[in-house]
């Protein structure tokens, strides 16, 4: 990173912005030194902070918060039981710390805690994110995810680690109070783990550790970075209005909650070689798979064998395993999540006028699909996509209106969605038909007149609906506005009440018309033969 020179304090960045007015515009042009009034001031600017109570109220039982979780995230029973209880302990601390602030701050200050601070163990796409989402949700507090391969030891894509913190109070809107008790998560921790350089790649996990474990320790991170420049000329305008009195702008990271992930992919060999050279109850080979089981002879020993820093990873007590998601479980996520992409794509549809229904063969398929891409629950978004982006294209506008899906459908999609475009077509057709019809009854009740359309003639009309992209009524009003005119005429000069159209009167209806009017003069010619000879 390049080493930008320090930043102006908000009173010389004042005075080098009136310097450079005056310098550019001359002393006509001054930098405004606008002053709120007392009583505004007063007001709005210097109200006592609002009491916390008022903003964050933490009142769930781990059980609360479980059920929660039950209602999205399939599977994972351990990980919700260990969260919600992590998250309840580490938000009943926080409020006993707040009382006890009120009562005795030195105290609250002095009280030792250690932070429940969490690690999750699983591979991609089994929930991770999804649940510490919806707990921060479900207790609203704001929520930062974070990529550790993202972070060098001086700083974070572009920026620094401290931004995370400060993307806590953009995501509590500004409320640096309630960003002070947000989750921050940080997902590929694994690859920070000094041995991680087994990957290749050259970070220096070590710095990184540090870096990250200065903000799971209590430190004050400033509400505006140094290096963003909008932010600091807004300090200062602020500073200005302020009557230069400088405002505690600081977020405290001491009851921010930390959640770190990673795969740990080569952590199962590590710890079951060990249990099978042990032979503390395995015998077996070296196990495929991460799960609770063997989660449970995993100890801070095998993280800091990973790589990692004793005292960052004794910064994380409490450490669970999110499970691999099997075939049966992507099932699970679709038809019992409130969250199931199957509930989205209904609403995709519907959006086409489009009611889509499911078989349960057609859905455990897709899972078998799914399982087969080893991306968890990521990889249904994969086999869905896929699956439906023809039927979406093709489908809507189709005027079909029920769609099923079959386990033939996502077998052989592109048979089934070919057949599924005949038959709508053939649906559309006849509704449009059917309207021709219903013009042609109109027509005769409102102006006593009987008009047909013969067989071409109605081909024709379809055909020009479609390509025209007009209802039928549309089309029809457009084509015979001046018919009720033209007939009656005919009408009075023949008698005649019924009149077939022919595709003539569909490709050149006012020629067609004349031609018949022509022909009421002259009855020798018969209107056949316009008909047939267009
Ligand atoms: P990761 O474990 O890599 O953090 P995510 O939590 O981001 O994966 O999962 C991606 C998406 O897959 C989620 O947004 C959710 O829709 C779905 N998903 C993943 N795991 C589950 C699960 N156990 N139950 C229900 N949906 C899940």
């Amino acid at each position: 990173m390049t080493q930008n020179p320090p930043f102006p304090s908000p009173e010389e960045l004042k005075s080098k912005l009136a310097e450079f007015m005056k310098t550019n515009f001359g002393d006509k042009v001054s930098f405004a030194t606008y002053t709120e009034p007392e009583t505004a001031e007063a007001g709005a600017e210097e109200k006592p902070p609002p009491d916390r109570d008022e903003q964050f109220v933490f009142d769930f039982l781990p059980r609360d918060i479980k059920v929660h979780l039950d209602r999205f995230v399939i599977k994972q029973d351990e990980a919700k039981k260990v969260l919600s209880i992590a998250v309840c302990d580490h938000y009943n601390h926080v409020n006993y710390l707040r009382r006890l602030e009120k009562e005795d701050a030195t105290r609250a200050q002095e009280t030792e805690y250690s932070k429940q601070n969490v690690i999750l163990v699983g591979p991609t796409g089994v929930g991770k994110t999804y649940l510490i989402k919806h707990i921060a949700e479900l207790i609203k507090v704001p929520f930062v995810k974070a990529d550790a391969t993202k972070f060098s030891e001086t700083g974070y894509v572009g920026g620094d680690v401290e931004d995370l913190v400060r993307e806590l109070v953009d995501k509590a809107d500004g409320d640096v109070e309630l960003a002070q008790f947000g989750i921050i998560y940080i997902d590929e921790i694994d690859k920070i783990a000094a041995a991680g350089n087994l990957t290749g790649r050259d970070v220096s996990g070590r710095g990184v550790q540090t870096t990250l474990l200065k903000l799971m320790e209590e430190t004050d991170v400033p509400v505006r970075s140094a290096n963003d420049l909008q932010a600091q000329l807004q300090a200062a305008f602020e500073f200005q209005r302020r009557g230069g009195k400088a405002k505690r702008e600081t977020i405290s990271t001491r009851h921010i909650l930390f959640v770190v992930s990673g795969a740990f992919e080569l952590l199962k060999q590590q710890v079951s070689r060990r249990l099978v050279q042990g032979q503390i109850g395995f015998n077996s080979e070296p196990r495929p798979v991460m799960d609770n089981e063997l989660f449970q002879f995993v100890t801070t020993q095998d993280f800091i064998e990973y790589g990692f820093e004793p005292e960052f990873i004794g910064r994380l007590p409490v450490r669970v395993v999110c499970e691999e998601l099997m075939a049966d479980d992507l099932y699970q996520i679709m038809r019992f999540s409130e969250g199931s992409i199957l509930r989205q794509y209904e609403r995709a549809f519907r959006a086409y006028g489009i009611e889509i229904s499911f078989e349960d063969e057609a859905l455990h398929l897709m899972a078998e699909a799914a399982a087969k891409e080893k991306t968890g629950a990521r990889g249904l978004l994969t086999v869905w996509e896929k699956l439906f982006r023809d039927y979406k294209y093709y489908l809507a506008g189709s005027g079909l209106t029920q769609l099923r899906v079959s386990a033939e459908l996502v077998r052989e999609p592109k048979k089934v969605l070919d057949r599924l475009r005949a038959e709508g077509h053939k649906q559309e057709e006849a509704a449009l038909e059917q309207n021709a019809r219903a013009f042609a009854e109109q027509f005769q009740k409102e102006h006593g007149i009987e008009i047909s359309f013969d067989d071409s003639a109605m081909a024709r009309l379809i055909e020009r609906a479609q390509a025209e992209r007009m209802t039928m009524a549309e089309l029809c009003a457009h084509l015979f506005k001046d018919y009720q005119f033209g007939l009656s005429l005919i009408q009075k000069n023949t008698g005649q009440k019924t009149f077939l159209l022919g595709r003539g009167a569909i490709d050149a209806p006012d020629k067609f018309l004349s031609e018949l009017v022509v022909q009421s003069h002259y009855p020798l010619a018969p209107a056949e033969k316009i008909e047939s000879n267009p």
